[in-house]
This record gives structure tokens, C-alpha cells and sequence, in this order.
């Protein structure tokens, strides 16, 4: 396929729009550009077409199912999106006099208490714009606590080793050492590891819970209480949120801050990198600490992004509750366990669940001893579906389980859909018993066979090789 770069004729365009009708402003010659830009020169029709041609290569929630474990990819109602397009809120600006704005305030103030109230926290940011945004956000609340108390010696981050890779990351960003701490054998926190990391030196957990094998952490309380006892704060990575809303609050289970992803449990769709949002809760003891908007409140201490964050996506969710309401949150959050807890127990008896017990939203399979058996990895089953026109599910992750596949079905999922898969899982299965392969140089079907990945990522070629940049 060709680049829409490739498709450039010289003197080609597309704009439709009247020549302007005020004079031109002479840019001074230390902004203007000392070459031409590289745009692409095409038609209207060409834009069209090479995107719909583009949109035809990916696989979406739209498409097809899309059990992409830990990233909650479900179907997000239309009604959310028609009431974000509104110009009303898409065509204010956040300078704008208060007296435009009253509206916009009124469904972030609304949409904050309502997530606080979902998460059981006393006070919500909307600034940061993802989930790793919002653990750095967060953990800089945790930093500026301890702080505050003179208590500096506070320098170190307990993540377990289960931990999405953002975690410790978020916590070396700050300015923290990480301290890993091994699961239990059952996939949970294990107690003891967890004591004897803890010391006056602890400025926090970072915990997300049901954890990353979707396992519910039922010594929660403990293990916040734990934490406190030494002086440290508990931080909730809600990107799991979508398995117990409605049901369990990270604030009645002793966790101090949370994050939550927009763009995983509230309706915003996402892939393709944004745009996203990542909420920030507390409880009151740390609300002094929270960004507000640059406009309202200018002595604001911790700034994290412009304005209000990504203000639409916020609409998307608020609009998202409101319409499932206080039993359709509870309900959602019911259906996403029940629907992985039917997938995994169809899948049972070919493939091996990591943890062979009830999970949450997501399970684990481990394709360890399956690899031994048939030669076929877990990488190879993943490029087998996509040509089942499934979504592979996450890789290799979480570190702790070997040849690991993670499945999140997700609420909005039918029956028959999770019923299908099993069948293609199944028949999958099988023929990497007879024909494995077939399976080792999947997919056959897919625009795009077997990247070479050691290549791909010793000499990455992020961008298109410009003739005036060779
Ligand atoms: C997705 C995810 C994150 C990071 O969130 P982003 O919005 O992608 O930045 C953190 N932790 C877990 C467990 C996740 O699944």
C-alpha cells in the first residue's frame, strides 16, 4: 500500500476554502521556516480513500472481538460520542468568560463527584491525559504529602512484580526507587514479602486490584493497613476498574490515591494512541495538593497539563454513567466477570489457566507446557487468530507467567461471540497438534505477515525518507 506521501502530485489540493479576505501578516524571519514544509499534495477524493483504504487494514472493536487483556477494549455506546460532537461543548474555549462556560463547569463538577463517588474518593483532577499520566500525577501527590511532613526519607515505591510496566516507571520518573516484590504462588501479594519490604524509608504501594492475572486480592484490607501502619500511602491503578465498579470502592478497601483510564471503563475508545484521559482521586488529606485549572486557581501547586484535560473524553464518561446509572455500572462490571469466567471455563480443557480458580474480568492462560508439547508459542496462537479475525490477545504479560495469553472478553461481548472464539480457540488448538507449521508462520490472511521484530526494533524507521532528507 502505498503512502499518502506516495500518492503526491505537485500543484494537487484540496481545499475548498475562499481566499482571505484580511491581509496577510509577514511572519518575523526567526519564526518562518527556512525550507518548504512536506506536505502531501492530493485530492480530496485520494484523502478519502487512502484513509478508508487504511481503516479497512485495522482491526477494531467494530470490526470484530478484541480480548486485548488489561486494555478493556469494549463497545462504546454511539450516544456518547453524538453528545461529545454537541458544539456546545466542542466549541468553547477554556478562556472563555465564566458566564459561557457555566454549563462545561457544571459536567466536570458533575462528572468528578460522580467518579469520586464510583471510586469512594473526596476529591478528583480530570488533568492528566492517560493512565501513566495520572500515576505520575498521583505519586507526585504521595511525594508532596511526605514532603510537606519533612519526611524525606521517604524515597521508595513498593510495586510487585505482577505490576503493568508503567508503574515503576511512573515511580522513577518522580524520583523514587522501586522496590519489586514477588507474588504469592496463588498470584496475590504475598504478605510476608510485602512486611519485609516495608520500612521508614517507604513513601508508598502501588497496587491495582483485581491485579493483572485478574485475581481480586482479598487480604486488601490487611495490606493497606500494612502500609499505613508504616507511614506510607496506598496507590490504586485503576485500569482494572471496569471488574468491580459499581460492586467495591479502592476507597473502602484503604488506598489513599487512584488513578482511573477514561479510555479503558468509560467509554472512550482507544488504540491508535489517544486521545485518553486519566482521572485523579484522593481523600481529603490530600486534596490541598491537586491541580485545579490555571484560570481558576493560578497559586495552583502541582500543574500537570493545560486546562481541564481532555475535556470531551470527560463528556464521553460522564454521559457514559448517566445513561447505565448506578445499577448499569454495577451491571457492566457484573458481566465483564461473568463473561471471562465463561470463556476461561470453555478454554478449559485445552489451554491451561495460570491460575485455576474464579477470576475477574481477565485470565491468564500459560502456554508453557503446550510449547514443549507442540513446538508452538504463545506469539504463534496470537498470529493464528488474527486470521480467525480475532484480535490477539496481550503477550507475554503479565512477566510472571510463562507463555502467557490474557483475555478480557469485556461486558459487551454476546454469548455466541465468546462461544465463537472458544470454537476458533479450540480448532487452533488442534492444529498445533497437526499442522503447527501453519500456526509458526501466521497469519497468512493479514496485510502484514511476520515483521521481523529484532530489526523492527534495533533499527526502527519511524519516519518516511523524505527525497531533500536522504
Ligand atoms: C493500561 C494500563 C496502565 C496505563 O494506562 P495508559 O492509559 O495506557 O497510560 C497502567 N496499569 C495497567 C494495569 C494498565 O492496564
Amino acid at each position: 500500500m502505498k503512502l499518502i506521501f506516495e500518492h503526491s502530485i505537485h500543484g494537487k489540493a484540496c481545499d475548498i476554502l475562499p481566499s482571505s479576505d484580511v491581509p496577510a501578516v509577514e511572519l518575523p524571519a526567526k519564526f518562518a521556516r527556512s525550507s518548504a514544509l512536506n506536505l502531501p499534495e492530493v485530492a480530496e477524493i485520494d484523502v478519502s480513500r487512502h484513509y478508508t483504504a487504511l481503516s479497512k487494514r485495522a482491526h477494531g472493536v467494530n470490526c470484530g472481538f478484541y480480548p486485548l487483556g488489561s486494555c478493556t477494549m469494549k463497545y462504546n455506546p454511539r450516544i456518547d460520542e453524538q453528545i461529545a460532537a454537541l458544539p456546545q461543548f466542542t466549541e468553547i474555549h477554556p478562556l472563555a468568560p465564566r458566564e459561557y462556560t457555566r454549563g462545561c463547569d457544571e459536567a466536570i463538577a458533575l462528572c468528578k463527584s460522580l467518579l469520586c463517588e464510583i471510586t469512594g474518593m473526596d476529591a478528583m483532577t480530570l488533568q492528566p491525559a492517560a493512565g501513566a499520566h495520572g500515576e505520575f500525577m498521583g505519586l507526585l501527590l504521595i511525594k508532596s504529602y511526605h514532603t510537606e511532613r519533612k519526611d524525606f526519607r521517604r524515597t521508595k515505591i513498593i510495586v510487585p512484580d505482577s505490576a503493568h510496566g508503567t508503574n515503576p516507571a511512573s515511580a522513577a520518573m518522580c524520583g523514587f526507587t522501586t522496590v519489586s516484590i514477588p507474588s504469592a504462588p496463588d498470584g496475590c501479594v504475598d504478605i510476608e514479602a510485602l512486611k519485609s519490604a516495608l520500612s521508614d524509608e517507604v513513601a508508598g504501594l502501588m497496587l491495582t486490584n483485581p491485579n493483572t492475572v485478574g485475581l481480586f486480592d482479598k487480604q486488601i484490607i490487611e495490606i493497606t493497613r500494612l502500609v499505613h501502619e508504616a507511614g506510607g500511602l496506598v496507590y490504586y491503578d485503576g485500569a482494572n476498574l471496569n471488574a468491580i465498579m459499581g460492586v467495591v470502592r479502592p476507597g473502602d478497601m484503604g488506598f489513599d490515591v487512584v488513578h482511573l483510564n477514561l479510555h479503558k471503563t468509560f467509554a472512550t475508545p482507544h488504540g491508535g494512541g489517544g486521545p485518553g484521559s486519566g482521572p485523579v482521586g484522593c481523600k481529603a488529606f490530600l486534596a490541598p495538593y491537586l491541580p485545579d485549572s490555571v484560570v481558576r486557581n493560578p497559586e495552583t501547586k502541582l500543574q500537570i497539563r493545560s486546562f481541564y484535560g481532555n475535556f470531551l473524553v470527560v463528556i464521553k464518561a460522564l454521559c457514559y454513567i448517566l445513561t447505565l446509572g448506578a445499577e448499569g455500572i454495577r451491571e457492566a462490571a457484573q458481566n465483564a466477570v461473568l463473561n471471562a469466567n465463561y470463556l476461561m471455563h470453555l478454554l478449559k480443557d485445552s489451554f491451561t489457566p495460570a491460575y485455576d480458580t474464579v477470576c475477574m474480568h481477565e485470565f491468564v492462560l500459560t502456554l508453557e507446557d503446550f510449547k514443549h508439547e507442540t513446538g508452538v508459542s504463545a506469539l504463534d496462537v496470537a498470529k493464528t487468530m488474527i486470521d480467525f479475525g480475532i484480535h490477539p490477545p496481550t503477550m507475554y504479560f503479565p512477566l510472571i507467567v510463562h507463555e502467557a495469553l490474557m483475555l478480557e472478553p469485556t461486558e459487551t461481548e454476546s454469548k455466541e461471540t465468546l462461544e465463537e472464539a472458544a470454537k476458533v480457540l479450540k480448532r487452533i488448538y488442534a492444529m498445533a497438534h497437526s499442522e503447527p507449521e501453519t500456526l509458526k508462520s501466521a497469519p497468512h490472511n493479514a496485510p502484514i505477515g511476520r515483521p521481523d521484530e529484532v530489526l523492527a526494533a534495533r533499527q526502527p524507521v519511524l519516519k518516511y525518507g523524505f527525497e531533500n532528507d536522504r
